[in-house]
């Protein structure tokens, strides 16, 4: 009867103790780095543009000689550099663009007069005005400025800009350089795919590793339990994994203790102490299934009861003990004489059961013989006592009879034996 009280699974444990922090930490590695490099991604894409900026800057100071200064004419109003305009000369910063794919513009205090930034009709974005948070970060405080997320004309930028001075040192308007943040963060995203994949891939791996090792761990478990379960269950002849007595580790020690275990139990139960011979419960139980692979398989068997002769009187001329050594030492040659022909068990006091498999009455009675002439030749010692005895057979042909049945036919004829002056094997002719 099962009297299992599991509410948990040893499998589940396992699984929980190994691969939930295996899985949780693989990920906070993984998010750490790939935070970690997009920072640094970052980093590195504003330097460039803060470097790009110094660039134009150095640029137009060697070209157009001067100070920045702001001249208006009427309604216009330009953005000089020394004697020249910088207004509509669009060559350097469509060259920069062209090279680097940054979008540059150069602002008169607010107002973008040369830009390769394009509104959403592919105009020039020339005459539109800065954002007010740039104007009021940059050009009044007179900082230069990064934003990870500036709106341009409708398109979200990663921008940088730096104010322009003129020769009294007021600012009169500033450079931008930037690139739509989609592009950025796309970039970004790209390098950090390696991390992410690689994150990924050992998680993947060690879970592998670590359900192969869990799943064989437990299988062996599992067999180890079910195999308890089968002798619990009082079936001692149930046969243990060899997989798992072939381990190494503690499993495999714990296998192969449970297996001598086994032995021990089925010697215990099965065996009789005095004689070493199976006892006459397991006795019944084999010869019923000797008897139930005859029904399905026909092999024929034999079935034999054998008494020592007159033993009372060995018991009562020489002592009990001596009558014990005697019993022990002729179940011994029976048990020796039956290797690879059947079985023998102790069936009473001084009575055996013997079954031949595999053998008709002819090979059997042919066999009896041989261990009759064994019996009568064997000599007992004890102390200076030396006896022989003798024994009496009856012996049958298993049927697909009652075993009770044939078991009486083979007491039967030993009672004929007795009768007819004993050491001698009764049978009949098939
Ligand atoms: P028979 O030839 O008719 O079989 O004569 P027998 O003396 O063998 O028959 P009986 O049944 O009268 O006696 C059997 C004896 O076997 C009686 C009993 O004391 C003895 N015996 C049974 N079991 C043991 C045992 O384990 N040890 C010893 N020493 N004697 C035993
Ligand atoms: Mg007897
Ligand atoms: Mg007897």
């Amino acid at each position: 009867m099962k009297t299992k009280l599991r509410t948990s699974s040893f499998y589940w444990d396992l699984l929980k103790m190994n691969l939930l922090p295996l899985i949780l930490l693989t990920l906070v590695i993984t998010t750490f780095s790939a935070a970690r490099f997009a920072a640094s991604m970052n980093t590195e894409a504003k330097n460039g543009l803060v470097n790009l900026c110094r660039t134009v800057n150095i640029l137009f100071d060697s070209v157009y000689e001067g100070d920045y200064q702001i001249i208006r004419e009427g309604d216009d109003i330009y953005l000089m550099k020394g004697p020249h305009r910088l207004n509509g000369d669009l060559a350097i910063v469509d060259h920069i663009k062209e090279q680097t794919g940054v979008d540059i513009t150069i602002f008169c205090q607010d107002t973008r007069v040369l830009t390769t930034v394009q509104t959403e009709g592919d105009i020039r974005a020339v005459g539109t005005k800065a954002n007010s948070r740039v104007v009021e970060d940059v050009i009044r405080d007179g900082h230069p400025q990064f934003y990870s997320s500036m709106m341009v004309e409708g398109v979200r930028y990663f921008s940088y800009y730096e104010p322009l001075y003129a020769a009294d040192g007021t600012c009169i308007g500033m450079i931008f350089c930037g690139k739509p943040s989609e592009e950025v963060e796309g970039l970004v995203f790209i390098s950090i795919i390696p991390i992410i994949v690689f994150g990924i891939v050992t998680m993947l791996v060690v879970s592998f590793v670590t359900l192969r090792f869990s799943n064989r761990l437990i299988a062996a478990i599992r067999k180890t339990e079910s195999f308890l379960e089968t002798i619990a269950n009082g079936d001692l002849h149930t046969e243990f994994d060899q997989d798992v007595l072939a381990r190494k580790d503690e499993l495999g020690d714990m296998g192969r203790d449970l297996i001598r275990m086994q032995k021990s139990l089925q010697e215990l139960v099965e065996q009789d102490i005095l004689t070493g011979l199976y006892n006459r419960r397991s006795g019944e139980n084999l010869l019923r299934q000797t008897c139930e692979r005859y029904r399905k398989e026909e092999i024929p068997f034999c079935v034999a009861i054998g008494d020592i002769d007159h033993f009372k009187k060995v018991n009562d001329t020489y002592g009990h003990e001596c009558g014990d050594v005697a019993l022990a030492e002729i179940s011994a040659r029976i048990k020796e004489h039956m290797q690879g022909k059947g079985f023998v068990a102790r069936w009473g006091g001084e009575e055996v059961l013997l079954v031949y498999h595999n053998a008709r009455l002819d090979t059997a009675v042919s066999y009896m013989k041989e261990l009759m002439e064994e019996i009568r030749a064997h000599r007992i010692r004890y102390g200076d006592t030396v006896l022989s005895i003798t024994m009496t057979f009856g012996i049958t042909e298993g049927n697909a009879g009652k075993v009770e049945h044939i078991v009486r036919d083979a007491d039967t004829k030993l009672y004929e034996g007795k009768n007819s002056g004993r050491n001698r094997i009764v049978y009949e002719t098939a």
